[in-house]
């Protein structure tokens, strides 16, 4: 029997590109040596996103529809994917063509010959502007300089996993789910292929900088414990120099005495201390709150309803 390969496309007011889309990832899946499924997660689309692709569902069966009960986020509704992909592997992919289908040929081509992870690699960034590249860049540096994993640069989230990798992940339900450092954590043999990345065919991007900040603190707080760690130094470093300066206060006044100054060195450490005070407990409170998260065991998303999927596979 022929293999099969899921493609998982999270969409979120897609419905400008969903066909040019479609139409472009049909004819390659067609060519390959293996059976193929596309699983669509309308992840709370406002536009006709849902109602497109299950037309698309009705006409091809091998076209699956995951639709949430809400916006749960990309993250999210890719583990949606994850979870109800019967693959013998998938791939995570944009539903705006900035990861182009036409590699896919080629990592199929490494997984059939044994590889279990195929990373798709951009070699250029030009769609993005300088600053955003600059940022990504530093994210990186810092990312792997502090946790214990290696999260390789330029790939997102579009690559190949084998079904005994994807065994691993979705064995892993934590709520707040950096995808990236979670497939890079699990390991396993991975191979690359380079692509261009395009700018988006039609439609508008859901990113912006807020959310890119968030997302990488997402990233450091959920693979590292090294920010926590720095308040640690920091109050001994600086109860050491208070210490040293206390030291050195109480030898002035037995010695020479006092006239009482000292109004602005008294508010400048009241200040600084307070303010490092805070920023450690906002650093504490970003773990905190993360606990907080995963202790409640709320589901990752909500299946509204699906279509395609046979009833014993769900
Ligand atoms: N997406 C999603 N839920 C969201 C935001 C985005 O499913 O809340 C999907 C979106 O439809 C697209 C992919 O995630 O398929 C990447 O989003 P986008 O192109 O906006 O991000 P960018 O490529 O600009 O980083
Ligand atoms: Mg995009």
């Amino acid at each position: 029997m022929a293999k099969l390969l899921s493609v998982l496309v999270p969409m979120y007011n897609e419905a400008e590109v969903i066909s040019i889309f479609v139409d472009t990832l049909r004819p390659i899946l067609d060519g390959l040596p293996v059976d193929w499924e596309i699983i669509c997660v309308n992840d709370g689309s406002t536009d006709n996103t849902l109602k497109i692709v299950r037309e698309m569902s009705a006409i091809d069966d091998r076209i699956k529809v995951l639709n949430l009960s809400r916006n749960f986020g990309k993250e999210s509704a890719l583990t949606a994917a994850l979870d109800h992909a019967r693959g013998d592997a998938v791939i995570p992919i944009d539903a705006d063509l900035q990861d182009p289908p036409q590699i896919i040929p080629q990592m199929v081509d490494l997984w059939l010959a044994g590889v279990d992870v195929v990373n798709a690699v951009r070699s250029n960034r030009d769609t993005d502007t300088r600053i955003k590249r600059l940022t990504a860049r530093y994210f990186y540096v810092l990312m792997n300089a502090i946790s214990n994993i290696d999260v390789p640069q330029n790939v997102g989230d579009f690559r190949l996993i084998s079904r005994r990798v994807l065994d691993v992940l979705n064995s892993m339900r934590e709520r707040r789910r950096f995808m990236k450092g979670l497939f890079s954590w699990v390991g396993f043999s991975s191979a690359n292929v380079f692509y261009e990345r395009q700018g988006r065919a039609a439609g508008k991007t859901k990113w912006n900088y807020w959310r890119l900040w968030n997302f990488a603190i997402e990233g450091i707080t959920s693979f590292s414990t090294f920010p926590l760690k720095i308040a640690t130094y920091c109050g001994f470093m600086l109860a050491f120099i208070s210490l040293t300066y206390a030291i050195n206060l109480t030898a002035n006044t037995l010695i020479v005495g006092t006239d009482v100054k000292g109004y602005p060195s008294i508010m400048t450490a009241v200040l600084f201390f307070g303010g490092v005070n805070l920023m450690f407990i906002g650093i504490v409170g970003e773990y905190v709150g993360r606990i907080y998260e995963e202790v409640k065991q709320r589901p990752i998303y909500i299946l509204e309803s699906s279509t395609g999927f046979d009833k014993n596979s769900n």
